[in-house]
């Protein structure tokens, strides 16, 4: 679970963004005007930042750099999602301090995606899911899962012994 704050001034997008990171068991927090997202940063305290770009009163490319340059946030990831994009605007994005940058509409994989790569427990994440990856056996030492959820072996007594 991660604390995943959105910056985002259209209501469909807010719904979306919230209910997918809710749906990967995240905490998500919505800003619609981008004057109050540092105030409401400072408060919530999140793992990750969802900023859009095109956003009225404070672009996303100015509160990016509201962000870095604020001492309690500067270490807070960034993730940029922006719906039209010109030459070099990728490079002013991350140049001004955003990890990521996912163009709209976006890809709900790839959204989730970027999400993960940017909280900062997913290594851990990785090693659980790898756990064969220097031996290349098949999973020799990973318990199985499945048997446990089909419960006990039945202890039918009764039965004969043939
Ligand atoms: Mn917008």
């Amino acid at each position: 679970m991660a604390k995943i704050l959105i910056v985002e001034d259209n209501a469909l997008n807010i719904k979306l963004f919230c209910d997918l990171l809710a749906a990967h068991g995240h905490q998500p927090e919505a800003v619609t005007d981008s004057r109050n997202a540092l105030d409401v940063a400072k408060q919530f305290e999140p793992d990750l930042v969802i900023t859009d770009i095109q956003l009225p009163h404070v672009s996303g490319l100015e509160l990016i750099k509201l962000l870095k340059a604020d001492e309690q946030l500067s270490a807070v990831p960034i993730m940029a999602v922006t719906a039209y994009s010109a030459i070099g605007d990728e490079e002013r994005i991350r140049a001004a301090g955003a990890q990521a940058y996912v163009s709209k509409p976006i890809s709900v994989v790839k959204f989730a995606q970027t999400v993960d790569e940017l909280l900062p427990d997913r290594h851990e994440a990785a090693l659980i899911e790898r756990p064969d990856d220097k031996t290349g056996a098949p999973h020799e030492g990973t318990p199985e899962i499945r048997d446990s959820e089909a419960g006990p072996e039945p202890q039918d007594q009764g039965s004969p012994t043939i």
